[in-house]
């Protein structure tokens, strides 16, 4: 009874992300199957179409789902089964769809969608891609969620968030934005840098991690000493955190600054704070999360230099006990301002209207922003470049030299259905670790270096509420919550780009973004991701939902936030599968050049190659661009094109 009381405080019983959930992913779905229209392609008689396409229902529309989303469920049931032993012959003959292409590309993520940009580039508007993805949506990590607010349209970046450094860009990554219009500098001019200059940042202490809910402003504005006493920390870790951020100390004496870098790549942060800033361990708790947002691992397993480098981390998380070392000041990065509304969605959108012109209407990298995809268009017969969702690939192999030495065949399952296309080079812009199990023919050594890649998971949960008063009574814009179960919560970036206007009045309804990072501390890194997709995979929406209205109800409440009144809507982005490994832990072995399993995973096989971040082993939307570039140079390279 309490419970359920204490649910409906919290607003648990109210209709509204449950009923759009149900309207934008059960029953809209369920209904399109019914009615997914044939047009031409049943006429010409392309055996895919057979079958009903739930895309060309005119309520089709993945961006507005609530929910769970991101790797959302269905996406990988198919995935699963084949790691889990199945081979795609267990699943019967495909049935030929009688599709020819000459690329065939596997993953319709920034990777896959520039490889295609760049095939075509490279041979001519007249060539044939089909790109195959497991989700409902393209763009992989790229995703766009939308919410729609007292008639208001709100955006927000479903995963990847920004362009960063847009000055480091290579050559072929900042071409290709060049080329979709994007003009970085116009971001100078469209992120309001003064929105938020008055509001700063809190920090929130919960009873369980820290003994009492807390909530204190002024963290990296206030003095720290004075910060800190407002916190329920015990008296000694309150002195000591301010002692370390303030105290100005050389912790690594009579190191040269090279030997001071390699000692600080040499251990933990945690380790840092507490064997040199001689940080009493009480105080640790503060810190543990900091590092989650970049390496999705606490400050046990991230080198102290890795923080060191980061700095004081966007403004969020300032790293206490680098400033007397006497290294060179940090180098100054470019702002992070580079952020369209729907983050680098809008770069998967571009990529897409610039193959297929009539998915999404406009011209400009101001009107994509609000241009509504068609996503009756991606896979039409008459499209030169066709995309096709909800299709996981579950074999890809070189056809038998004899009859076909010119083909790839790849096999996909849509619908529980088996179908195989032919191809004559084929990109995989998968996730790498899931290439041993569809392209089972390759050397054993490649296989194994895909399975090292294991890839690190978070959650991106985005809140559409009513206003922001509460935030601004406040006078923050962002909680850093060390212990809670989402480490990080902030108003949405404040971008007006076209006619696309960011909710700069606390009364207009606004969306918040809330940062959750599954681990383990204690495991080495990849066991610590392997762990978290783990705990993710079996938390349903309805424990995210209540975790989410309990904390914010926690943190806000003082200031009037109401979780069952003033929530419009949750979408938590599940990314079982996020970020790309990185070799960054304690624990990364030494390899020789060259043999690193990510070089040595994207060799190419025949006519097919390897692309996505993945095979560049760092989590940025340039190097996904970068490695498809590279994986299309493979294929097309004279010495290369082999028969
Ligand atoms: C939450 C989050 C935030 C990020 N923020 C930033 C940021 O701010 N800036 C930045 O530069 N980078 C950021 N990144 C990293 C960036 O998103 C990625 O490096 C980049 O988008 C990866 O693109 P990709 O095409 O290589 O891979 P993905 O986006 O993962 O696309 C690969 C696609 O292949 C699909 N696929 C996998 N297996 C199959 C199969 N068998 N059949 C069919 N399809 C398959 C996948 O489901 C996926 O859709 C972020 C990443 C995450 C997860």
């Amino acid at each position: 009874m309490g419970k359920d009381k204490s649910d409906r405080a919290l607003g648990m019983d109210r209709e509204i992300s449950r009923r759009d959930f149900l309207n934008g992913v059960a029953i809209g779905v369920g209904a399109s199957l019914l009615s997914g229209s044939l047009g031409a392609e049943q006429l010409l008689g392309a055996a895919i179409f057979d079958e009903p396409s739930p895309e060309k229902s005119p309520d089709y529309y993945p961006p507005a789902k609530m929910g769970m989303r991101g790797n959302h469920d269905g996406s990988f049931t198919m995935a699963h089964r084949m790691r889990d032993g199945e081979s795609s012959d267990s699943l019967g003959a495909p049935k030929e769809t009688g599709e020819r292409y000459d690329l065939v590309v596997v993953g319709g993520g920034i990777s896959g969608l520039a490889a295609a940009y760049r095939f075509r580039q490279k041979a001519g508007n007249r060539a044939r891609i089909l790109i195959l993805d497991n989700h409902d949506d393209f763009g992989g990590h790229a995703k766009r969620n939308e919410f729609q607010v007292s008639g208001r349209l709100l955006l927000s970046n479903g995963g990847t968030q920004s362009i960063e450094s847009p000055g480091k860009y290579s050559a072929g990554a900042k071409s290709l934005l060049k080329e979709l219009g994007i003009d970085t500098r116009k971001f100078y001019r469209d992120y309001d840098r003064t929105l938020y200059s008055k509001l700063g940042t809190a920090a929130f202490y919960d009873k369980e991690t820290f003994g009492e809910d807390r909530l204190v402003p002024g963290m990296n504005s206030m003095p720290w000493p004075e910060f800190l006493t407002k916190s329920p920390l015990p008296e000694g870790a309150r002195k000591d955190i301010a002692r370390v951020y303030t105290e100005k100390t050389d912790y690594l004496p009579g190191l040269s600054r090279q030997e001071k870098i390699a000692e600080l790549k040499k251990i933990s942060y945690a380790e840092y704070l507490t064997k040199y800033c001689k940080l009493t361990p009480d105080a640790l708790p503060f810190f543990q999360t900091f590092t989650h947002d970049l390496y999705c691992v606490g400050i046990e397993a991230v080198p102290a230099y890795e923080c060191y480098v980061a700095g004081d981390d966007y403004g969020s998380f300032t790293y206490a006990g680098f400033d007397g070392l006497g290294l060179s000041p940090r180098q100054k990065e470019e702002p992070y301002i580079f952020h369209f509304p729907d983050g680098n969605a809008s770069i998967a959108r571009l990529l897409v209207r610039s193959l297929i012109p009539r998915a999404i209407p406009g011209s400009t990298m101001e009107d994509v922003v609000t241009a509504k995809a068609d996503y009756s268009q991606l896979d039409r017969l008459d499209n030169s470049v066709r995309v096709r969702l909800n299709s996981t690939v579950v074999n890809v192999k070189p056809a038998p030299s004899v009859s076909a030495p010119r083909e790839v065949h790849v096999t996909y399952t849509r619908g529980g259905q088996p179908y195989l296309v032919k191809g004559n080079y084929c990109v995989l812009a998968c996730y790498n670790v899931m290439i041993p199990y569809i392209c089972p023919d390759l050397p054993d050594v490649q296989k194994e270096a895909l399975s090292y890649l294991v890839k690190a998971p978070l959650v991106y949960t985005h809140v559409a509420i009513r206003n922001w008063t509460a935030f601004s009574k406040l006078g923050i814009h962002q909680i850093v919550a060390p212990g809670s179960y989402h480490t990080y919560t902030a108003l949405d970036f404040p971008v007006s780009i076209g006619k696309y206007q960011f909710p700069s009045k606390p009364e207009d309804p606004a969306v918040l973004f809330m940062l959750r990072t599954p681990c383990q501390p204690g495991l080495p890194v990849r066991d610590q991701n392997r762990a978290g997709r783990v705990e993710l995979l079996q938390t349903p929406f309805s424990q995210f939902e209540r975790n989410i209205r309990d904390q914010l109800g926690r943190m806000l409440g003082g200031a009037g936030f109401d979780p069952a009144a003033d929530i419009a809507g949750i979408t938590v982005n599940r990314w079982a599968h996020g970020y790309s490994y990185t070799p960054f832990g304690l624990d990364t072995p030494q390899w020789k050049e060259g043999e690193q399993p990510w070089v040595l995973g994207r060799k190419r096989f025949g006519r097919i190659a390897v692309a996505n971040s993945d095979a560049g082993a760092s989590a940025y939307t340039d190097v996904a661009i970068d490695q498809a570039y590279r994986a299309i140079g493979d294929l097309l390279a004279p010495q290369k094109c082999l028969a």
